[in-house]
């Protein structure tokens, strides 16, 4: 009887034993697959991440494109050109003015010689399309003359 309950202890000690190891093996089998869950979910947000980049590059792109027709559109329609420099010009002063392509602050650009109004000076843009004018000129193009070119 002793013997019995004994065998029957370490049978039950032993089947707990596998009891035990079989929910470890669960276990580690439910970590892996939240792990290979997670490296799921990784792995899409990084395929999200490419394609919202590839869909910033084409707006930034169209966005380019844009500006660049506009500008075209901008120049032909005021008969100037866009300049980053222009010498021997002072500035009048500074107003906000509704252009074709939308308000801006500007400033008269005048000959410094003869004060004759040459063109203007992008002074603020309001719009984030019309940004990379700032600083820049606009000259009349009947104003300039080409000279010792
Ligand atoms: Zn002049």
């Amino acid at each position: 009887m002793y013997r019995r309950e004994c065998t029957n202890t370490r049978d039950a000690m032993e089947f707990r034993d596998m009891e035990f190891k079989a929910w470890a093996h669960v276990q580690s089998l439910k970590f892996s697959l939240d792990e290979h869950n997670l490296e799921l979910r990784v792995k899409a947000a990084n395929e999200a991440e490419v394609e919202a980049q590839h869909r910033l590059a084409s707006a930034e792109a169209e966005i380019a494109d844009l500006r660049q027709k506009l500008d075209m559109t901008g120049r032909k329609e005021m008969g100037g050109f866009l300049f980053s420099y222009a010498m021997n010009v002072i500035l009048g002063q500074k107003e906000n003015r509704q252009l074709i392509t939308r308000l801006h602050s500007v400033a008269d650009v005048h000959c410094c010689d003869c004060r004759e109004v040459l063109g203007w000076k992008y002074i603020q843009a309001f719009e984030a399309l019309q940004k990379y004018k700032e600083g820049k000129f606009i000259l009349e193009k009947p104003k300039i003359v080409k000279e010792n070119w």
